[in-house]
């Protein structure tokens, strides 16, 4: 269990660098690539503290609509 959770949670996982846009880790306060500040900047805040899963949730969201529309499409066709 542990291991696994070391798997899903990681470091809370990484997010773009708001000045230079490269990929670091949310817990950074400096950014490794530009030596940035982060713990002042506003949108760092705001992109470190929205939920690891926001990519996953719009991706699921696309396939549903896209099933439907599917589905919808074929009872459409059996009809
Ligand atoms: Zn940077």
């Amino acid at each position: 269990m542990s291991v696994f959770r070391k798997y899903v949670s990681h470091d809370g996982g990484s997010a773009h660098c708001p000045e230079c846009r490269e990929t670091i880790s949310r817990q950074a306060n400096i950014c490794p690539h530009c030596r940035s500040d982060l713990k002042e900047n506003e949108t760092w805040q705001k992109a470190k503290n929205e939920p690891a899963s926001a990519g996953c949730t719009t991706v699921i969201a696309i396939s549903f609509i896209g099933l439907s529309a599917l589905v919808y499409a074929t009872n459409w066709v059996l009809s």
